[in-house]
């Protein structure tokens, strides 16, 4: 698929494997997927699984990211887990603001924004998440909901570092449900997406940005929703945790 920008496809096994699991998945992914060159392969495990897939990817074409950070360096916040900690099992990304925690941690765009920077601080690159619930996209809401979380979450950010940063389109309704966003309706909020990023840096940076499809993502419709001109890969929830459909996802998607 010739895309203007190189896809990213990003696996979030949320709070799922154990780290002799992960290790499991991470080798079977490796042998099916070693010849990628075309995408940027990623899988975010659990923290108490990173050591064993960081070590074991090692001279391998797949990245680790993490699935969520502290805003702090350091200090007295019980069962956080800071920057430099990522760094020392070579993480790369960090996913925030993902909508599991914007519910059920409460996370603000404000807090999000706070991550954002540190994670740049540390040079690595965040995985920013926004997206509208069912109500809001029946109320007409959708692409306010979505301009306030961007300006929210990437406040603060510079120039270089929006280059360097992930969007990532998961509508709520779509996540986990089984039910995706239509490619009109995918293509439709990234094109929004970007013009919002363009009016809050400008169209250079905007049109270097990369930004995810998540939600119900699998390997039968993975090819479509690749194929729209503003939608640079994927965020996959619950088909990254076997090897047959996440790997099958990438290689339908190049
Ligand atoms: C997600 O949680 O980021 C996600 C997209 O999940 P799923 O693919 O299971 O819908």
């Amino acid at each position: 698929m010739n895309k203007e920008r190189k896809l990213i496809i990003a696996g979030n096994w949320k709070m799922n494997k154990t780290a002799a699991e992960a290790l499991d998945l991470v080798r079977g992914l490796k042998l099916e997927l070693a010849n990628v060159k075309e995408v940027d392969i990623v899988v975010c495990p659990p923290f108490t699984a990173l050591g064993a897939v960081s070590r074991d990817i090692l001279d391998s074409n797949i990245r680790l990211g993490a699935q969520n950070m502290s805003e702090n360096n350091v200090g007295a916040f019980t069962g956080e887990i800071a920057a430099g900690m990522l760094k020392e099992f070579s993480v790369r990304y960090v996913i925030l603001g993902h909508s599991e925690r914007r519910q059920y941690q409460k996370e603000s765009d404000a807090l999000i924004s706070k991550k954002a920077q540190a994670v740049h601080a540390a040079s690595l690159k965040p995985i920013v998440c926004v997206g509208e619930t069912l109500a809001e996209r029946e109320g007409g809401q959708t692409e306010k909901v979505l301009e306030t979380q961007l300006r929210g979450s990437l406040a603060g950010l510079s120039k270089d570092q929006m280059v360097e940063t992930i969007v990532a389109y998961e509508p709520v309704w779509a996540i986990g449900t089984g039910k995706t966003a239509s490619t009109g309706q995918a293509e439709l909020a990234h094109a929004f997406i970007r013009g919002v990023l363009a009016k809050m840096f400008d169209e250079t940076i905007a049109r270097r940005v990369r930004i995810q499809y998540g939600g119900s993502v699998k390997p039968s419709n993975a090819r479509e929703l690749m194929s729209q001109p503003d939608v640079d890969g994927a965020l996959v929830g619950g088909a990254s945790l076997e090897v047959r459909s996440f790997a099958d996802i990438i290689r339908n998607s190049i």
